[in-house]
């Protein structure tokens, strides 16, 4: 599961399919399926951490699900960041920067919704724990979020 990580990826927040997850107090920021379809094929799925920003905004800790989309029977992958940040405003159609740093845990069927809330909120204290150590931490500062989506592409 480690060997393609620290993982870069920057795409548009698109609508997900509704399972409820902003009730459940823990909404993600789904990728569109074409920046889903650019993540190597053969990337585990399960639970990820690491570091996301929305736009030009501040570098947030985050968690990270790769998993099996319902809509497309199963059969294509969907990419969801849990932001560890309290936002305002929804930001559908903003840019999500991220960078995969480590690897929690693989997908997991539970028997009742509080066995799943209390896992993700396990699986939150394990990235807010892991991402304070150094090689995780130094991810933050990365150039990926600090230089805007245009400069990164015209030389300058
Ligand atoms: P959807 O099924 O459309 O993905 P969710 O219930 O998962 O709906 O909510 C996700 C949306 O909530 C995101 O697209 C974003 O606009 C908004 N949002 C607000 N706060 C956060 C956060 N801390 N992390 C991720 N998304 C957030
Ligand atoms: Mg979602």
């Amino acid at each position: 599961a480690m060997r393609h990580l620290p993982y870069f990826c920057r795409g548009e927040v698109v609508k997900g399919f509704g399972r409820g997850s902003k009730e459940l107090g823990i909404p993600t920021a789904n990728f569109s399926e074409q920046v889903v379809e650019s993540f190597p094929s053969d990337i585990s799925t399960g639970i990820y951490y690491g570091w996301a920003c929305v736009g030009n905004g501040d570098v947030h800790k985050m968690v990270l699900s790769i998993g099996w989309n319902p809509f497309y029977k199963n059969i294509k992958k969907s990419v969801e960041t849990h932001i560890i940040h309290t936002f305002k405003e929804d930001f559908y159609g903003e840019v999500l920067s991220i960078v995969i740093t480590g690897y929690i845990r693989q997908e997991k069927n539970f028997d009742s919704l509080e066995e799943l809330i209390s896992a993700i909120q396990e699986d939150i204290e394990e990235a807010k724990r892991q991402l304070d150590l150094p090689e995780h931490l130094k991810l933050k500062e990365d150039n990926f979020f600090h230089l805007p989506e245009g400069k990164i592409v015209n030389h300058h």
